[in-house]
């Protein structure tokens, strides 16, 4: 058979049914360990449940497969996936990720490689020849890029930048948090590794911390992530993770709509006179927009940010007036959000001040638009 679709992958849901049971969901498996029999025999590969969890296995088996990667592992949140990946590198190892990145990242990994040793350019990766530049043959190992990235929604092209990761003899990992495995599959275009933030999307109702990683290969930095996963345990507990799955099964019909509404939006509010930028990779006078349209697929993402008009003050005042989006960080959830992030970044932040950070939920088109038309 044909490898089926997302949409019939996520219908599924990379279970079968129940053998003793019939059941067409899969069970929570709270148990920490497993027994032997009379001879010392496990009756499957799981021991201790730090190192396996048999409820993640659905929620990791199908992200593999939309992915198309040969494996998934679930962690504790996006953060912990993320930090594994660079834990997993060795002093001396030299790395390059994005100037305009999930600040909470950027900021444990400026601290993180400072006290471990590892050498760190951070630079404008949807840039191709500052990345090129960047980039060290035989002592840079790994290149992170995120696209599109947040909150700036900046766009790399993953087939460049994997090309430049590899002549280099460096792996490349992709967060991919804001397109989802429904839009883009960075997989395919070369990339080693993806990460998502399976607190925003997968999920999708804004009720779990959770993380991923999805790997091309069966290879000897997944088998090192794996046994940090199992020694350091950042892992995700079984409710979570019955959770992750629950929520993915809805994941391309719920991506679609937000997309759809978060085009509509971006489209009637560019050239707003209270605005002085609507970013946002689907619109065509978007800088990246010609990479964004081939890379991803069957839309542009749910995330745009309004640059207002009068700074920090007049962004802080209109999202003050809204009534259909909280006040909020996070994203990716069915409710809409917005944020003011330089209220939440650090002063130094690259990150304009005027910015409004937008999630597009599943309320009403129309009535979105009309709310952000009236707080402007
Ligand atoms: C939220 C987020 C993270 C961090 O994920 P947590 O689940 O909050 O730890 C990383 N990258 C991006 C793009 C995110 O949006």
């Amino acid at each position: 058979m044909a490898t089926p679709s997302i949409d019939t992958l996520l219908a599924h849901g990379a279970i079968g049914h129940d053998a003793a049971s019939g059941a067409v969901a899969p069970a929570i498996h709270p148990a920490t360990t497993f027994a032997r029999d009379e001879a010392y025999r496990l009756p499957s590969a799981r021991m201790y449940g730090r190192d396996d969890n048999a409820t993640g296995e659905p929620a990791e088996a199908l992200l593999a497969a939309l992915e198309g990667g040969a494996g998934a592992m679930l962690f504790a949140s996006g953060m912990a996936a993320a930090a594994a990946v660079f834990q997993t590198l060795a002093p001396g190892d030299h790395v390059v990720a994005p100037r305009i990145m999930y600040w909470a990242l950027r900021g444990w990994l400026v601290d993180f490689c400072a006290r471990w040793g590892l050498g760190l350019d951070l630079v404008d990766s949807h840039d191709t020849d500052a990345l090129r530049a960047a980039v060290r043959p035989g002592a840079t190992r790994l290149v992170w890029v995120e696209t599109p990235a947040n909150p700036t929604w900046d766009v790399t092209d993953l087939a460049a930048a994997a090309a430049i990761a590899h002549a280099a003899g460096a792996r490349l990992a992709v967060d991919s948090t804001a397109a989802t495995p429904v839009l883009s599959r960075p997989l395919a275009l070369g990339a080693d590794l993806v990460m998502h933030s399976a607190t925003k999307y997968l999920n999708g109702h804004s009720d779990v911390i959770a993380g991923a990683l999805v790997t091309a290969a069966l290879d000897e930095p997944w088998q090192r992530l794996r046994a940090h996963r199992r020694t350091t345990g950042a892992i995700l507990g079984p409710f979570e993770a019955w959770l992750v799955h629950r929520g993915m099964r809805t994941l391309a019909v719920r991506v679609r709509r937000q997309c759809e509404t978060a085009l509509g939006i971006a489209a009637a509010l560019d050239g707003h006179p209270a605005l002085v930028a609507v970013l946002y990779p689907g619109l065509p006078s978007f800088a990246h927009h010609a990479v964004a349209a081939r890379q991803m697929h069957g839309g542009f993402g749910a995330m745009l940010s309004l640059r207002v008009a009068g700074g920090a003050p007049a962004a802080l005042a209109v999202a003050g007036r809204l009534h259909l989006f909280a006040r909020a960080t996070s994203l990716g959830g069915v409710e809409s959000l917005v944020e003011h992030r330089a209220s939440v970044e650090p002063p130094d932040s690259p990150v304009p001040k005027d910015l409004l950070r937008i999630s597009i939920g599943l309320e009403d088109a129309d009535e979105l638009l009309a709310d952000l038309r009236a707080a402007l």
